[in-house]
């Protein structure tokens, strides 16, 4: 077993089959209560089918909005190798919001394509969207072959057209595999009926995607969240987003600049003497430095971008219209400024994905657009390829998110 759990996402347009798709995966694998089963089952011969898998989301979706025990934005389940969770994306729009504020992140991504329909809109722009967010591990599933037969022919002909577009956008999935999640071909075994295909099965694909490196080698990153005064000690608390922090390490505290030592690492009850990339802590700091709330503490040598200027790609969530003179606040981490959007440089339509403007002077409600950002305050940054949380940011005008962006070169 793989030590680590692999987060991803199952993305595609309305009705290719998604529900039905992490329905099955729930079922091939185990993962689902005996009595679950078996109100599906009733449910789907109330109604006059065969077992229905879409259902169970929405069943699942219903105790949700009922506040009850199962969260469908998250679900799990285990191969022989390891476990998995996916990040559902309701919609695209909550999709990239919860991928760029960091609220999920998916080590991968599952497009889901009926082969009878072929690339359709929002095909195009879940794709366009996961190119956008980096996320290279891609498995591309042509699903509903029973309804064509099983045919390799169309098939191969949908797999042309995907490729051909996926070349626009400069991505190469691992692989592309028919299955027939209604019918249970080609996800946890071998179909008879696919037989002239040689790859894997879905689940053997997913069993050989990658899991994130670890980033406990690189120079340390850890945002500062709070801090906490307890009898006369001023403790910090942030995660670690890389590296590691031992008891005694000279450490850089940005933005002041300063260099100190860590005097104490605290968790719950513990006072280890060490911690790192993940770990959530407490730390003190010799000579009882002045830290607060959007610092970012880091290695002396290796530390991150401090600047005021950075490029991005930002995804305009808003229904207001942007214009180039207009105020934003940008939060990064647990960083925060205002900011101007100093040129936009490509405006995007994130459908098609045409260039509708370059040197722009506004955006647009779901536009997505290349930008060079100044902040009014300087701010510890990395690109996002290199460490997420501080490569990662918000907009906000007058109180409210407008936009997401990630950060590609700094
Ligand atoms: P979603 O909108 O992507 O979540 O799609 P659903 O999973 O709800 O599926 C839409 C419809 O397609 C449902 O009626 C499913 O039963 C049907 N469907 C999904 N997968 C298959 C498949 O492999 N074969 C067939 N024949 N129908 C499927």
């Amino acid at each position: 077993m793989d030590d680590s759990n692999l987060k991803f996402v199952i993305v595609g347009h309305v009705d290719h089959g998604k529900s039905t798709l992490i329905g099955r995966l729930l079922y091939d694998t185990d993962s689902l209560p005996p009595d679950k089963i078996e109100e599906i089952k009733k449910t789907s011969k109330e109604l006059g089918r065969e077992t229905e898998f879409a259902y169970l989301l929405d069943h699942l979706e219903e105790e949700r909005t009922q506040g009850i025990t199962i969260d469908t934005t998250q679900v799990f389940f285990k191969t022989k190798k390891r476990e998995y969770v996916i990040i559902d994306a309701p919609g695209h729009v909550e999709f990239v919001k919860n991928m760029i504020t960091g609220a999920s992140q998916a080590e991968a991504g599952v497009l889901i394509v009926d082969v009878k329909e072929g690339l359709k809109e929002q095909t195009r722009r879940h794709s366009f969207f996961l190119s956008l967010l980096g996320i290279k591990q891609i498995i591309v599933v042509l699903n509903k072959m029973d309804l064509v037969a099983y045919s390799k022919e169309r098939f191969e002909e949908v797999k042309r057209e995907l490729e051909s577009f996926f070349s626009s956008l400069g991505f190469i999935p691992l692989n592309y595999i028919p299955i027939s999640a209604y019918r249970g071909d080609n996800i946890s075994k071998k179909s008879d009926k696919l037989n002239w295909f040689e790859g894997p099965t879905f689940l053997e694909s997913l069993d050989a995607l990658k899991c994130k490196g670890s980033k406990e080698k690189e120079p340390l990153i850890l945002p500062v969240q709070d801090v906490y005064k307890i009898q006369d000690k001023r403790i910090a608390v942030g995660r670690i987003e890389a590296g590691r922090l031992k008891v005694a390490d000279l450490v850089k505290i940005l933005p002041s600049g300063l260099n100190t030592k860590i005097l104490s690492i605290e968790k719950f009850k513990e006072r280890p003497q060490e911690a790192v990339a993940g770990e959530s802590i407490g730390f003190t700091l010799k000579n009882d430095v002045f830290i607060e709330r959007g610092n970012v503490v880091c290695s002396p040598l290796n530390g991150p971008s401090f600047t005021d200027n950075f490029s991005a790609i930002i995804f305009w969530f808003s229904k207001n219209e942007f214009s180039k003179e207009k105020r934003l606040e940008i939060r990064c981490a647990t960083q925060k400024s205002t900011c101007k959007i100093e040129r936009i440089r490509e405006r995007i339509d994130s459908s098609t994905l045409n260039v509708i403007e370059e040197d722009a002077e506004v955006l647009k409600n779901l536009e997505v657009a290349k930008v060079d950002i100044k902040t009014k305050k300087p701010l510890a940054l990395k690109n996002f390829s290199e460490v997420e949380e501080l490569g990662r940011f918000v907009l906000s005008q007058e109180g409210n998110i407008c936009a997401g962006g990630i950060i590609t070169s700094v």
